[in-house]
């Protein structure tokens, strides 16, 4: 059985908890960095399965992360999952140009994020 490892970008620690939450009962592995400029190194160190990326962060913002990630040979391929900010118009459009897979807007519904990340990251496991 693979696992599948999931690094969260995110600086909100409520947020960072809810989805410590939503993927304790699942079998991927959650990685978190608080900025994203941490969120860049273990992107390059563990080079996870997928990656959910907060646009607006410290140091380095979601978008320009997303940007770096895609230049580099290899993370060019890690599926990303912007969070955007409902709020914020524009940030979608930002994040599909930095080469986002795909976004999800704040506020969303945990069960829609865990539907997202299953059809980009299918769980690892046997056949049964
Ligand atoms: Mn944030």
């Amino acid at each position: 059985m693979t696992v599948k490892t999931i690094l969260y970008v995110e600086d909100n620690e409520v947020n960072r908890r809810i989805v410590q939450d939503l993927l304790r009962r699942t079998s991927y592995r959650l990685i978190e960095a608080p900025d994203g400029e941490a969120g860049l190194e273990m992107a390059r160190r563990e080079r996870p399965d997928l990656i959910l990326m907060d646009i607006q962060l410290p140091k380095i913002s979601g978008i320009e992360a997303t940007r770096t990630l895609r230049r580099e040979p290899a993370t060019a391929a890690i599926p990303i999952i912007a969070i955007t900010s409902f709020a914020l118009a524009g940030d979608e459009q930002k994040a599909k140009e930095a080469g986002a897979t795909a976004y999800l807007a704040k506020p969303y519904s945990p069960r829609d994020l865990l539907e997202m990340i299953r059809k980009l990251v299918p769980e690892g496991g046997g056949a049964a």
